[in-house]
Parts: C-alpha cells; sequence; structure tokens
C-alpha cells in the first residue's frame, strides 16, 4: 500500500502537530498506510505538550514529491501548505478554517466543521469509527483544543469543543485547567527568540482582495514586556515586508491571562486595520481589547475592509 504522509500547516501550531499525529494513528487503525509529518520547527508549547505526553515529534519535510499521497489537516490554503502541494495526490483534508483557493484533479473526502479545533472534528470520526481512543492520543487531542481555543476562552470555541475537553480530560487523566495553564504558558517563553523568529512563529499568509497580507501571533502573559523588542520586531516586519511584497503586515501580542491583544501593523495598507478596527494607529500599533482569535477576530475584519 502506498505510504500517505498526513501534515498540518506551515509554522506549525499544537493542532497541527498533534493532529497530524492523531489523524495517522486513526487512518493506521483503519487499515491505512500513514505517516505523521511536519512543515517547520515546533513552538515551545507544543513542545511541552509532547515532551508531556512522551510523544515523539514527526519527522520535518520541506517539499513534495511529485505525486505524492497527502492528507491535510488543520489547514486547506495552498498558501499554507507544503512546497509542492499542488503537483501532491490530496486525499483528505481534515480542518475547521474557511476554505480557500482550493482544488484538486481527483475526488477526495473532504471534512471541515465550523468548531475551535481540528482535533474535535477528529475525536468525533473515532467515536463514528467506534474506536477507543487511549490515553497519549486523548492527550494530544486535548492539548489542541486548548491550544486552538486557549483554555476554551476564546470566541473560536464552540459547545462540542467543551464537551471534547472534558471527556478528553477524563480518558488522559489530566486536570485540563492546570495541565493547560501549563502548556500555553510554556508556549509564552519567547525571550530566546530573535525578531525575525518571533514574527514567524505563528504566521499566516493570506490574500486581501488584490493585496496580500501577512497576520502573526504570540501568545504572551505580559504585553509591556513584549513591547519592549516593539523596535527590533518592526525592523524585522518591514524586512518581511519588502522581501515579500506584503502590503500589510499585523503582529497580534494576545494576553492569554487577560483575553487581549496589542497589535503592531506595518505596510503601504495600514488603513484596512485602521477602518476594520476603527482605530488609528499610535506609533505603529494599537491594543484591541477582547481580540484574542486571528480566526475570528482578526482575518475577517481584514478582509471585509480590503
Ligand atoms: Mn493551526
Ligand atoms: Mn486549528
Amino acid at each position: 500500500m502506498e505510504e500517505m504522509i498526513v501534515f498540518g500547516h506551515k509554522s506549525p501550531d499544537t493542532d497541527t502537530i498533534c493532529s497530524a499525529i492523531v489523524m495517522s494513528d486513526l487512518q493506521k487503525r483503519l487499515g491505512k498506510n500513514v505517516k505523521a509529518v511536519r512543515l517547520g520547527e515546533l513552538n515551545k508549547e507544543t513542545e511541552f505538550a509532547l515532551n508531556y505526553l512522551n510523544v515523539e515529534k514527526p519527522e520535518l519535510v520541506e517539499e513534495l514529491a511529485e505525486g505524492q499521497q497527502v492528507i491535510l489537516v488543520d489547514h486547506n490554503e495552498f498558501a499554507q501548505s507544503a512546497k509542492n502541494i499542488e503537483k501532491a495526490k490530496i486525499k483528505m483534508v481534515v480542518d475547521h478554517h474557511r476554505i480557500c483557493d482550493f482544488q484538486t484533479a481527483e475526488p477526495l473526502y473532504y471534512r471541515a466543521e465550523p468548531v475551535g479545533c481540528t482535533s474535535t472534528v477528529l475525536f468525533k470520526m473515532y467515536k463514528e469509527n467506534g474506536l477507543e481512543v487511549d490515553k497519549t492520543i486523548a492527550g494530544l487531542m486535548l492539548s489542541a483544543i486548548i491550544s486552538d481555543t486557549l483554555l476554551l476562552k476564546s470566541p473560536t470555541k464552540t459547545e462540542e469543543d467543551e464537551k471534547a475537553v472534558k471527556e478528553l480530560a477524563e480518558i488522559a487523566g489530566l486536570d485540563y485547567e492546570t495541565y493547560g495553564l501549563e502548556m500555553l504558558k510554556a508556549g509564552t517563553d519567547l525571550s530566546d527568540f530573535s525578531a525575525e523568529e518571533l514574527i514567524g512563529l505563528d504566521c499566516k499568509e493570506c490574500a486581501l482582495n488584490d493585496k496580500k497580507a501577512k497576520v502573526a501571533q504570540v501568545n504572551t502573559a505580559d504585553i509591556a514586556e513584549m513591547m519592549t523588542r516593539k523596535a527590533e520586531i518592526e525592523a524585522a516586519m518591514n524586512k518581511d515586508i519588502e522581501e515579500n511584497n506584503l502590503d500589510l503586515f499585523v503582529f497580534a501580542i494576545t494576553d492569554i491571562i487577560n483575553s487581549n491583544s496589542q497589535a503592531i501593523v506595518l505596510g503601504k495598507n495600514t488603513e484596512i486595520f485602521e477602518k476594520g478596527f476603527g482605530k488609528k494607529l499610535e506609533e505603529n500599533t494599537a491594543f484591541l481589547p477582547g481580540v484574542v482569535s486571528r480566526k475570528k477576530q482578526i482575518l475577517p475584519v481584514l478582509q471585509e475592509n480590503a
């Protein structure tokens, strides 16, 4: 049987990594030959989760061979996917994002649900197939949902995510609030990252009509501390804007304790941001009270105002 590889998006986050590992487990148990891989380095939050659960990180893949059979989790946009994705055979997609610029030559299994995390969908797929989830797999799905919903505090969270968290915590034998806060905090230690690395840790490229934008996000427990590095972050953003011809770059520093964000906004089309959020940028920055979700609270605002 030809091997399929499963991966999430570039700049991998905890959902992307955990859901790829979980999907490979699920498909193997359904008789398929599937291996989980990753498209980039792990962040510290994901590293914490894998260490805690004693799970090896997936192998790194830089680009796909022509005709390679692949399964996508946690993304569908080609701009966020592996190099040469357009030459691969996409056999399955399990996702929870908008569908954008997605096209295949052959029929496929495509499942997208408007829930807070890919793992919430995967957990349902185990149940639908009558498969029990073991402790480690439960821990991986739990970590993914905690990460994507910021411990159930993000507006992307649905009732299904909340139910899944409670059931998975039970199976994993974990107190999800204690474990979750520890895991999220592990991800906020950004002291040894350069500014270039910071803006690339969790960065999504997106088209806003004819404009090219990037929206990057980092989690912190202390916005002020991160803002002490504003000058070097801006320099890194400007370099990226120039090298990649970006029209807009939004860098969101999200306070996971108080659920707010501080945005640094650069590029020649910052008016999209200003119009969308009804705020004038001061020294390239604006405070966004209550904003924690790029997917639900930042990207749609930019898309509507571009
Ligand atoms: Mn993701
Ligand atoms: Mn996700």
